[in-house]
């Protein structure tokens, strides 16, 4: 039994075998001569890597498909193939050079024969071979230690993994997978917030996980206490599988409490009306937002439409994606946020410029401003959708005043032109920007002069105010929405939105965090926006509150200096109402 500690993401239990993901690119292939006398020990090598490649296929093809069961059976026969692997045997001892060097040049020779003959399905074999023995060569290049990147994710499984890119995130989205257990990213990643929208368990931050686990290896992720147990004991499987059973009991007898609180409003006990709204990343999370009682959609990540494409969607494919989600909260109004690509959401055409910094470079308003033309059709969607709903849209990454002005100019073009083409469009659709860079926090008042509206996002707030990247677990500590700075820029923006007459909202996960909204209930916030699980328990929280208090308890926290003694205060004065 080994235990790491992590961070929970995502909260849950889960209990099952591991499926191991390693997606780096396979170290280089060393070339070196060996003697005579060493090949032995090349070829037992070998051996020890095909036992383990089959192994892990076997292992895949549990439960799967037809389709892909008859890929990974092929596979097999591959890494058994009676004329294949004997060559590479006599090979390595004819040429005694390294066992890698041979492997390689015996798949290149064997995968061009078959591209050579131009037959599309032979071609698909060499697919194949190199998928195969590729998975065999990772072996040998890391010790036996790792597992090539996976072309499926078996259900049932606790998906370990460095890391997850948001677009790899997705792809995991109906595979079945019961739990996500990363070595890197924290609360905010954007992995964390897929993972929470669709309620699967996750813990991250779990360092040395990828050292210590191996493919179908029996794991507890108590994504409670963000604890991982690899091997565990009998005992603590079946303790874990009866908290994994309550947990489900729990949840269901917890979906009958929520009916009632989903129609009720949120409103403090002195009768203060706050808003709660949801955040989604696709169409189809619409009817849970409903379900969960949001009141509109806050935050529609518009970039997650742009994952995972080799090509960007064009006007009409996202006019009808736009329109789907305003249909779908039927009336309520929706905020559609414009493209936020780059940093660690990459689209297709992105994927060529490489960046030092790339979470200070060329990502979200920056990118569009450059790429007018991709722009300029996300604009010409979105305007076109706001003729069916009650449409927002908002620009990400605003830094200064001149780039929402050139934003805003783009946005009038797009509307020219939609008139003149009559194509209908609401000419008072309202255009807001997320300030979640500190100079926009700073500068607030004069981007209210411009913004219909303000929406905080303090995902990126807190990592840009911090100097702190949001997913790194070694600087974690320093990346918390308690720090002073953090709730000064937060109180100058929704001091500035109030003086110039115009709404500020948060959708950063800090709106989702009952503690939190008791603070910023003082601080002066009205409008939050949260995933669809987090809006009944804010809105529970704020049913039970006075604004009187939570005031009162923001005018103290205003003048602590310790994220901790912040979290404390608020906790406290929350015992009071229980
Ligand atoms: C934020 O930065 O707070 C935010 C809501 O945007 P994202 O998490 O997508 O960066
Ligand atoms: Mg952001």
């Amino acid at each position: 039994m080994r235990k790491l500690e992590g961070l929970s993401a995502s909260p849950g239990i889960a209990v099952g075998p591991v499926f191991r993901y390693v997606d780096e690119p396979a170290a280089s292939i060393p070339r070196y001569d060996i003697d005579a006398d060493e090949a032995g020990r090349h070829w037992d090598r070998f051996d020890a890597a095909l036992e383990k490649s089959r192994r892990e296929i076997g292992f895949l093809m549990d439960g799967r498909n037809k389709e892909q069961n008859d890929i990974l059976e092929a596979q097999l026969l591959m890494l058994a193939d009676p004329e294949f692997i004997p060559q590479v045997r006599s090979e390595l001892f004819k040429a005694l050079v390294n066992i890698e060097t041979v492997l390689q040049r015996k798949i290149d020779e064997a995968t061009a024969l078959l591209r050579s003959t131009g037959d599309a399905y032979l071609s698909e074999r060499a697919v194949d071979i190199e998928d195969a023995f590729g998975r065999v060569m990772t072996h040998l290049l890391r010790g036996g230690k790792a597992s090539p990147a996976p072309r499926f994710v078996p259900p049932g499984t606790i998906l370990a993994a460095a890391n997850l890119r948001p677009s790899e995130a997705l792809a995991l989205r109906d595979s079945g997978i019961i739990g996500i257990a990363l070595e890197e990213g924290g609360a905010t990643s954007h992995v964390a917030i897929l993972a929470r929208a669709w309620k699967i368990p996750a813990v991250m931050g779990v360092r040395g996980l990828l050292d210590l686990v191996c493919d179908g290896d029996e794991m507890v992720l108590d994504a409670v206490d963000g604890v991982v147990i690899v091997e565990p004991a009998a005992d603590a499987v079946s303790r874990y599988k009866s908290m994994e059973k309550s947990e489900s009991r729990l949840k269901s007898a917890a979906s009958g409490t929520r009916a009632a609180l989903t129609t009720a409003p949120a409103v403090t006990t002195d009768g203060e009306r706050m808003t709660l709204r949801a955040n989604i990343a696709l169409s189809d999370e619409t009817d849970e937002a409903r379900l969960e009682g949001a009141e509109g959609v806050g935050l529609y990540r518009s970039e997650f439409l742009f994952l995972g494409r080799d090509s960007l969607p064009d006007e009409e494919l996202q006019y009808e994606e736009y329109r789907r989600v305003l249909e779908g909260m039927q009336g309520a109004p929706v905020t559609i946020r414009t493209l936020d690509a780059g940093a660690d959401k990459m689209i297709a055409d992105q994927r060529d410029y490489v960046e030092k910094n790339p979470l200070l470079g060329w990502r979200a308003i920056r990118y569009c401003l450059e790429r007018r033309d991709v722009f300029r059709t996300q604009l010409r969607a979105l305007l076109r959708a706001s003729a069916h709903g009650d449409l927002k849209i908002m620009f990400p990454m605003i830094a200064n005043l001149p780039e929402l002005e050139e934003a805003l100019s783009i946005l009038e073009d797009a509307r020219e032109e939609l008139q003149r083409e009559k194509i209908p469009f609401n000419r008072d659709m309202k255009v807001g920007i997320m300030v979640e860079i500190p100079s926009a926090a700073v500068c607030a008042d004069q981007l209210a002069q411009r913004a219909d509206f303000l929406s905080i996002g303090t995902n990126d707030l807190i990592q840009y105010s911090m100097a702190v990247d949001r997913e790194n677990p070694k600087v974690a500590y320093l990346y918390d929405c308690f720090n002073p700075a953090v709730l000064r820029l937060i109180s100058m923006t929704i001091d500035a939105g109030k003086s110039a007459g115009i709404d500020v909202s948060m959708c950063g996960e800090m709106a989702g965090d009952p503690v939190s909204v008791f603070l910023l209930m003082g601080l002066g916030l009205r409008n939050f926006s949260m995933s669809p699980a987090l809006v009944n328990p804010v809105k529970e929280l704020v049913r039970k509150v006075s604004l009187r208090d939570a005031r009162e308890v923001a005018q103290s926290a205003l003048g602590l200096s310790a994220p901790r003694e912040i979290r404390k205060l608020l906790q406290e004065r929350l015992k009071a109402y229980e």
